[in-house]
């Protein structure tokens, strides 16, 4: 069983994202709006995140959903997994403006589905198609639909979050929060301090201009955390992207975790627990596959992007597998106990709950991890397709994997070559026990394309 990706036209892997009032227009947004509402009739969730240009995008959503019909629950500002947990609970559809981890000028609009996953590439096409039909009639005054305020819901996220682990587990714990100014300021800290942890912040107030770092939440952005972590002796910090569906961490020495590490312990955590399967995306690093095999578990990969992974969760589970965990490594990860989908707040939470039973520091236990190298690059060209194709003849003879662009596996190694969706280009990654070897595979694969590219008409 496996998940195909199919392109679209103007949403891309999680969503429509652009630079708000250029691409991702109040018109634009009025459109997706009416379409949605068109699709799924019935009681929808907005919410946002703290983009300045959320409320005006937000009330052309509600706009279009309101002419078509539907009740509108506004939810107001929080964190994606929220929301998604808030639909999968309540409601019929969900929408969530935000650009995640894009700069403060960008923004966009991620469709939920009524089992709080994010819209599929199947209906997202159909949604698209309703996009380019300006002829959706709106309905009568009598029939135009009615929004109600919802803030108080997110309340019940926390709880929801919180209520997974043991009582007081954090107790003792000092844990800093980087919100990132995002919406994860009203959530994060409430859950770990439900967990009985004793919680600091920093760029720990909603604000739209990201005055204290950019929604990515990149290591060079997360200095800050990394002294306060380091002043307070906290037993980590922990920083959300723009919607917190991801987490990265600071260990307890202020040094930033390598997601794919971060992962891979999780992992090693859960499988000691409990065995079965950890869905990831061809792009991750082996380390995640390395821990899980060592612990008795499995590994099943799909394409990249995190709705891949959610829906095959979903699916394996539908067939009656067993799966333990999934996500990406980029500090995305689902937790399929909780819901399909992932979400930064439950992360946090688990390497609090990680921490206390294995009674160890974060960093003691990241230097206990396999160590791997990840190489990547792109290469500009417009011909990334065939491309692919001429690599995949060339490498024909050796353990490859078409589940998305090439992967080509060597003993202890690998590398992934994928045409980009948007950009002309293709992305090289390389991942490997020593770096030598990663760089080594990294200079044959450019040799390889080069050939292939100069042979093309
Ligand atoms: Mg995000």
């Amino acid at each position: 069983m496996a998940i195909k990706k199919i392109q679209k036209q103007l949403f891309g892997t999680n969503g429509v994202r652009g630079i708000a009032g250029k691409e991702i227009t109040p018109e634009l947004t009025l459109h997706i709006g009416k379409a949605l509402g068109t699709m799924r009739p019935g009681q929808i969730a907005v919410g946002r995140d703290t983009r300045t240009t959320g409320p005006v995008l937000a009330n052309a959503l509600k706009a279009g959903l309101l002419a078509t019909g539907c009740e509108v629950i506004d939810c107001g500002i929080l964190p994606t997994p929220a929301l998604q947990y808030i639909v999968k609970e309540h409601y019929d559809g969900g929408a969530m403006i935000t650009a995640s981890h894009n700069p403060p000028e960008y923004n966009g609009v991620k469709i939920i589905e009524p089992d709080g996953t994010e819209m599929g590439d199947e209906e997202t096409i159909r949604l698209e198609e309703l996009l380019s039909d300006h002829s959706i009639p709106v309905r009568p005054w009598n029939q135009v639909g009615t929004e109600v305020t919802a803030l108080h819901l997110v309340d019940e996220y926390i709880h929801a979050v919180a209520s997974q682990f043991e009582e007081n587990i954090g107790r003792g714990m000092t844990i800093v929060v980087d919100p990132g100014s995002g919406p994860a300021c009203q959530t994060t800290p409430a859950i770990l301090q439900a967990l009985g942890c004793r919680v600091l912040t920093i760029n720990g107030v909603m604000d739209g201009t990201f005055p204290g770092r950019l929604p990515e939440p990149s290591p060079e952005g997360l200095e800050g955390l990394a002294a306060l972590v380091l002043a307070s002796h906290a037993a980590f910090g922990v920083a959300h992207d723009g919607d917190a569906d991801r987490a990265v961490f600071i260990d307890n020495k202020g040094v930033f975790v390598e997601e794919n590490d971060e992962f891979a312990l999780i992992v090693q955590h859960i499988c000691k627990n409990a065995k079965g399967i950890i869905v990831t995306p061809v792009s991750t690093s082996q380390v995640v596959e390395l821990v899980a095999v060592a612990a008795g578990c499995t590994v099943q990969y799909t394409p990249v992007g995190s709705i891949y992974v959610a829906r095959t969760m979903r699916q394996l589970v539908e067939t009656g597998n067993p799966v333990i965990f999934g996500g990406e490594g980029n500090g995305g990860l689902i937790f399929p106990n909780h819901q399909f989908c992932r979400d930064g707040g439950m992360t946090a939470a688990a390497m609090v709950s990680l921490l206390a039973e294995t009674g160890k520091s974060l960093s003691s236990l990241i230097g206990q991890l396999p160590k791997r190298y990840m190489i990547k690059e792109k290469i500009s060209t417009t011909h990334g397709a065939q491309l692919i194709e001429g690599l995949g003849k060339y490498y024909e003879g050796e353990s490859v994997d078409h589940t998305d662009g090439l992967k080509i596996k060597r003993h202890k190694k690998w590398a992934l070559i994928r045409a980009s969706g948007t950009e002309p280009l293709v992305r090289i990654m390389v991942d490997a026990a020593e770096r030598d070897a990663g760089l080594d595979l990294l200079s044959e694969i450019k040799t390889s394309v080069s050939e292939i590219l100069d042979e093309l008409p």
